[in-house]
């Protein structure tokens, strides 16, 4: 399988390179330059790591067969569901539980796997690796636990300060391992995701330190996440369409989605946002306008620029490189994308969306806890609030659980008056202090830092 970049100047890329690459150098996104078709029935039946198996291997054919199995089992390995991501069924709908991992979110499904990817090719190359990631709490979390402790590779992470919940802080800051470095950067998770963007795009500071990239910008991320709507989809034991709704914020998981779609799953997407409701004002009217970042009940999903959008408009423009161009520097200059009709009618029949406000959010939590005993998290229940008001069937809906509620216990409470029982490791981090490297969002104050603690 060949990568391309969304803005055409780079082509021909192996998958090894893509995910060292991450950001593609012309400043795109890498995309796999075809879909492989997908048979459903030769994946009956399969476990999870059998499955992501079979689909991962047509991504990354230049790994061989063997070794990919191992990278892939030992990345589940970790889970602690014998199921790895099991499909609950609630009244409302299915709800994909994908918070099994070390960190309690489902950015752990990708990041497993992406921690030791990067570990086996920094091996085979005898090459250091230095990681930056900008996260709105989970990213970074999930990030920091796929890397901690391994050979030849730091990660620095970069959060919004006093905007990612304390359970997520603490999850950060408490990792003792030398490789680790975090900082809470004076700005929002676009301040911080801008910085990496910019780091990435100093192309001689990216080749000195080699920096690697975990955030979804990274196509094994992608990768890793479509597996999972295959996997539901299969637990459902039917040939009908489903409604996969996804609660989004940097449109990665969404994405992954869309390119199941493109492999032949019979899935209809829904998109879910909080307040942060740029992707439902643009699905709904086209209106694709930046405005401030309001901080909700839902931190994980406080984004307006959504890097994988991009992705997602290089095949909705046809692949048109040209006209992925003139978009992105409208965005940059304009603060907007201005669409043609035609195009603003196919994303109408590619995507349903939803926002809920904070409102609507614990309207959610407190209906599936009396309707069900069960407690969701405020990022899930932005997308179960968009299967209720969208009518969608409850049998045929999978809601994609993204997080374990006790990571958001303050939501949690204000919707219930309870708060969700944490599971042991959470518990006994709540004992720990948190410590914080306080840094303004300034590029050279930043860069400074970062390079203390690259090898
Ligand atoms: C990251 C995250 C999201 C949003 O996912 P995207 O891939 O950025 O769209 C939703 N919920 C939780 C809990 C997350 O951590």
């Amino acid at each position: 399988m060949n990568y391309i970049s969304t803005r055409g100047k780079v082509a021909n890329i192996s998958f090894k390179d893509a995910v060292m690459m991450g950001m593609a150098e012309d400043g795109g996104l890498l995309v796999p330059s075809s879909f492989p078709q997908i048979d459903l029935a030769s994946l009956k039946g399969k476990n999870y790591a059998d499955t992501a198996f079979e689909i991962i291997q047509c991504f990354a054919d230049d790994i061989p067969a063997d070794d990919l199995k191992e990278i892939i089992d030992r990345s589940y390995a970790t889970f602690s569901d014998p199921k790895t991501v099991p499909l609950v069924k609630i009244k409302e709908c299915y709800l994909l539980e994908l918070f099994h991992g070390p960190t309690f979110a489902f950015k752990d499904v990708a990041l497993q796997l992406l921690g030791n990817l990067f570990e086996y090719i920094m091996k085979e190359r005898g090459e250091k690796l230095n990681i930056i990631a900008a996260t709105s709490g989970d990213t970074g979390t999930a990030a920091i636990h796929g890397v901690r402790g391994k050979d030849n590779i730091t990660i620095t992470v970069l959060y919004p300060n006093g905007r990612v919940s304390p359970v997520q802080e603490i999850q950060m800051t408490s990792v003792t391992d030398d490789n680790v470095h975090t900082f809470a950067v004076n700005g929002t998770f676009d301040d911080c995701q801008s910085l990496v963007k910019t780091f990435f795009s100093d192309l001689e500071f990216k080749r000195k330190y080699n920096l690697g990239a975990v955030n979804s910008i990274n196509w094994a991320r992608v990768m890793a996440q479509i597996v999972y709507y295959f996997y539901a989809y299969l637990q459902l034991d039917t040939d009908e369409r489903v409604n996969m709704v996804v609660p989004t914020g940097n449109f990665g998981n969404i994405f992954a989605g869309y390119c199941a779609k493109q492999m032949g799953l019979p899935i209809d997407l829904v998109l879910a946002t909080n307040s942060n409701d740029i992707l439902h004002r643009f699905i709904s009217g086209g209106d694709y306008s930046l405005q401030d970042v309001k901080p909700t009940y839902s931190p994980s999903m406080d984004i307006q620029i959504a890097s994988n959008f991009e992705r997602y408009l290089y095949f909705l423009f046809g692949l048109d490189t040209d006209r992925v161009n003139d978009v992105m520097t409208e965005l940059k200059e304009d603060g907007k994308i201005s669409f043609y009709d035609d195009e603003i009618e196919e994303v109408k029949e590619e995507f349903k969306s939803f926002a809920a406000n904070n409102i609507a959010i614990k309207i959610a939590i407190a209906g599936v806890y009396k309707n069900n005993n069960y407690i969701i998290d405020p990022h899930t229940a932005c997308g179960v609030e968009a299967a209720n008001v969208l009518w969608l069937d409850p049998e045929e809906t999978i809601v994609l659980a993204t997080a374990h509620p006790a990571k958001f216990p303050e939501a949690v409470s204000s919707a219930l008056g309870v708060e969700p029982t944490a599971p042991e490791e959470l518990q006994k981090l709540q004992e720990l202090e948190i410590s914080r490297n306080v840094i303004d969002k300034d590029i050279k104050t930043v860069k400074s830092a970062l390079e203390k603690g690259f090898i």
